[in-house]
């Protein structure tokens, strides 16, 4: 499987996502250091949103 790329919601570069990418998973853009949260996986088609500010929310 190629390494899956989408763009920053913030900045619009590009990332390179892990292939055990998961939903809901917070990951840094390498271009802007912001944090995003992936908001939906479909297929090879990944959306990504800026992440909230909340640090242990998330539950397990
Ligand atoms: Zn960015």
């Amino acid at each position: 499987m190629n390494n899956l790329t989408t763009n920053c919601p913030i900045c619009d570069g590009e990332i390179n996502l892990p292939p055990d990418l998961e939903e809901s998973e917070i990951i840094t853009c390498d271009e802007c250091k912001n944090r995003v949260v992936v908001s939906s996986i479909a297929g090879s088609k990944v959306i990504l949103e800026e992440a909230p500010e909340i640090e242990e929310d998330w539950g397990e």
